[in-house]
């Protein structure tokens, strides 16, 4: 911190340094210039040709006269030029702001001289200068009264004549302005190199103008397209106002391209741009750093500048041109009001506060130097200035890229979050509904083996169905948060196609006849006995699309169709189609269809149940393996879906079926002592009761603690572990039991099959594992499994 500070206060001195140039070395001259004593200045020995000289001093003053070169005029006093009327001596008396004057200074000039200029500034608030009587430079029209009186300010580098002796005439009349006289030094220099000097004046100006106009219109399009931040809108629109001052104002550049801008409108402009951008700066302070911000001050300021601009609009420049020196009082409070914020920001480590320090820094320091420039005490370098105002600008810039780069980040890291949180949710929701499903379906299963009669029997059909309806929605939902973090896996492996589809369709058969129509399926006779694919997916995809035939189709037929389109030696490419006579799609809705929870919402359709996530997990599995799901539809006449896929083929081996044992009815497990780990009460009633049926023993552990401290390796041939228990887990159990040194089987029963779960579970020694809600079946050849082994 102190290190930053004290780098952030040298940086600022060194550019107050550079920013406040003394006037008398504004002159360019290292001898000091020379000054007009009684109406003369004596530039005999002055290098015009490479300095610029103000030609400053004792003029001659003629009050109340517009004195025409060559005339004669008795009375006048020596005056100091430049200098405001209000602090002129006319008579013992100080001279009043609206009036009339005349000017006069000789100036005697070296022989050897270049083409030479003056640079005139304004004055207030209207000029005619002459030069050996002839007028060289007038801004408006100086008169003796107000009607007279044309007011206009602008810079304007003149060449004349040059002679040994100039005889300079300057009339200056004020009776718009509250100042009258003039602060602003005219200078004699090499004409070519006051032009240079001026032109390059305009283009710091106009290049500075170009890039804060466009930061407000960039700005402004961040507000208008992005998320409406306060901030950024408030600084695009101090930008345009501020972008006004740099060339409304000082060199008044803006009237190089509008000439004929008249004094009253630009002096309008010239206020209220300042006011405005003032207002503009502090509720972009207020909105960058919203709880470092004490609100009332800068409604209060906010209130002022805005109170002003009304002032402004409403009266004549010769009243609102008095507010200008009590405003840069406040103007200095403003600032180090908007610095304050900006510390306190910067401790409480607000983005960005680092560049709002630095670059109201500078431009604390831009302002000091202009105020010190309007009261004649220093003149800033333009460069400098030009500088300032650029670093200024960019570290502004700079702040609000960052805000928005934050809050980009921030939206992606949210909705990162919030998938990580979605599929968190869904997979622990999921564990949460199959766990109750087991004993469902465990229950019903053990109820239908225990000879019900055929009412029960019945009852517990339509129970058995809905659990694994439920099942079915449960898993799907699992599948696609699956696929959408990417974890899906598609494991190939020799797969009889044939027999797959076979067992599908054998599968709807009765469902099918529910419906009242025909379930055909029609294989190509050439299709090999060993394809490699992945039987999960496949089976996942065809049933999903004849399940949905079947449900869409009121008569006629759902075919499922094999037709090989090429085939190698080494691989076959199949269309696999599922076509029904049913509702049809409508072609407009035939794209969304494939759109995750989307179904078609009409009266023919609503009413079919469903999720709509089955076509969205067909079409991204298959997506997944390379291919791609079509559908061919017209409304009223039927569907088919069909996809095309290329399977590597593979030479026949022997078929490997998971037998059960042959007195599988009987007691496989006889013998075999199970140690049941589960909280879950129910699944462990379901459990016991087959492993009783199938004649294994069982004792029960409720947590991973409780199975560390009652296993028995001489009673124990096998765990049976759940994974989520209070206490103690069943990761921690089976890796405290693993280290030390039990080899026990243990298989795992859970409900989440996410890849990396299963990758954990391996790891930690587990032996096995079982889905749940378990298939009887598959949970006995698990165990036979192990206990052949043993
Ligand atoms: P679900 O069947 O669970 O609603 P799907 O993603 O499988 O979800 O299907 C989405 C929608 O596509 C269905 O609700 C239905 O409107 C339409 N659809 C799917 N298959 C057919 C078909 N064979 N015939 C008519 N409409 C269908």
């Amino acid at each position: 911190m102190t290190r930053n500070f004290v780098s952030y206060l040298t940086f600022l001195l060194l550019f107050l340094n550079m920013a406040l140039v003394v006037k008398p070395c504004f002159a360019s001259n290292p001898i000091s210039a020379p000054i007009a004593k009684a109406g003369i200045l004596d530039l005999r020995n002055t290098d015009l040709e490479n300095f610029t000289v103000p030609i400053d001093g004792e003029w001659k003053l003629y009050w109340k006269v517009l004195k025409k070169p060559g005339t004669t005029e008795t009375y006048h006093e020596i005056t100091k030029f430049p200098q405001l009327w209000r602090n002129t001596l006319w008579k013992g008396k100080f001279l009043p702001s609206q009036g009339f004057a005349t000017y006069e200074l000789k100036v005697l000039l070296p022989k050897e001289r270049d083409q030479l200029a003056f640079n005139i500034r304004d004055m207030y608030s209207a000029y005619t200068f002459y030069v050996n009587g002839k007028i060289i430079a007038a801004n408006g029209v100086p008169g003796t009264d107000k009607a007279s009186t044309v007011p206009y300010w602008s810079t304007q580098v003149k060449p004349f004549q040059p002679t040994d002796t100039l005889f300079l005439t300057l009339q200056i009349a004020n009776f718009h302005h509250s100042k009258g006289g003039n602060t602003k030094s005219i200078e004699i220099g090499s004409f070519s190199k006051l032009q240079a000097e001026n032109n390059l004046d305009y283009a710091f100006d106009f290049l500075l103008t170009g890039c804060m106009v466009m930061g407000g219109l960039y700005f402004l399009g961040l507000y208008l397209l992005g998320r409406h931040d306060k901030a950024t809108l408030y600084f695009a629109l101090f930008c345009f106002f501020y972008s006004y001052r740099i060339i409304g104002t000082g060199d008044y550049a803006i009237h190089s391209i509008f000439p004929t801008l008249g004094w009253h409108l630009a002096i309008h402009c010239e206020y209220i741009s300042l006011f405005m951008a003032v207002a503009m700066f502090a509720l972009y302070t207020r909105n960058l750093y919203w709880e470092d911000t004490p609100h009332k001050i800068i409604f209060v300021m906010t209130g002022i500048c805005f109170a002003l601009v009304v002032i402004t609009m409403i009266s004549p420049p010769l009243l609102f041109s008095n507010l200008i020196n009590p405003f840069i009082g406040l103007l200095i409070f403003y600032i180090s009001f908007a610095t304050s914020i900006y510390i306190r920001a910067y401790k409480n480590k607000r983005i960005g506060a680092k560049y709002a320090l630095l670059s109201t820094g500078v431009i604390f320091i831009i302002i000091i130097a202009l105020i010190l420039d309007y009261y004649d005490i220093t003149y800033p370098e333009k460069i400098f200035l030009f500088v300032g105002y650029l670093g200024f600008f960019f570290c502004q810039s700079l702040i609000l890229s960052f805000r928005f780069a934050y809050t980009l980040k921030k939206a992606k890291t949210d909705a990162e979050m919030g998938l990580k949180v979605k599929s968190e949710f869904l997979s622990t929701m999921s564990h949460e509904i199959k766990t109750p499903l087991n004993a469902v379906v465990g229950m019903t299963h053990l109820m239908m083996k225990e000879t019900p009669r055929p009412d029960q029997k019945q009852h517990l059909d339509v129970l058995l169905f809905s659990a694994n309806n439920l099942l079915a929605i449960v898993n799907d939902i699992l599948d696609l948060n699956t696929i959408e973090e990417g974890k899906i896996q598609i494991t190939n492996a020799p797969v009889d196609l044939s027999e797959i589809l076979k067992s599908i369709v054998s599968g709807y058969k009765m469902s099918a006849e529910d419906s009242g129509i025909d379930l055909i399926i029609r294989l190509d006779d050439k299709l090999p006995a060993k394809i490699s694919a992945d039987a999960k997916r496949i089976s996942q995809v065809v049933g999903n699309l004849v399940q949905n035939a079947i449900k869409f189709t009121s008569k006629g037929w759902v075919k499922l169709e094999v037709e090989i389109i090429s085939s190698t030696e080494k691989d076959i490419t199949l269309k696999i189609s599922v076509q029904d006579t049913g509702i049809g799609i409508a072609e407009e809705k035939q794209k969304i269809i494939f759109d995750q929870f989307t179904q078609i919402e009409s009266s023919s359709t609503r009413g079919f149940g469903g999720t709509g996530l089955g076509l969205a997990i067909s079409k991204r599995l298959l997506e997944l393996q390379g291919s791609a799901l079509h559908l061919e539809s017209e409304e009223g006449k039927g569907s088919n879906f069909y996809f095309i896929q290329t399977f590597p083929i593979l030479e026949e081996t022997a078929k490997q079926k998971d037998v059960l044992p042959e007195n599988i009815e009987e007691k496989p497990l006889k013998g075999i002592c199970v140690l049941i780990v589960e909280d879950n009460r129910m699944n462990v009633v379901v459990v016991q009761n087959f492993l009783k049926r199938w004649g294994a023993e069982s004792e029960v552990a409720v947590n991973g603690q409780e199975a560390l401290d009652h296993f028995d390796v001489t009673r124990h041939h096998i765990v049976l572990m759940d994974l989520h228990m209070p206490v103690l887990d069943g990761y921690q159990a089976t890796k405290q039991l693993r280290e030390r040194g039990e080899t026990v089987p243990i298989i795992a029963l859970t409900a989440s099959l996410a890849p990396d779960v299963k990758r954990d579970m391996f790891s930690i020694g587990m032996t096995d594992i079982v889905s749940k809600p378990f298939n009887p079946d598959q949970l006995l050849n698990k165990i036979l499994d192990q206990t052949v082994r043993l």
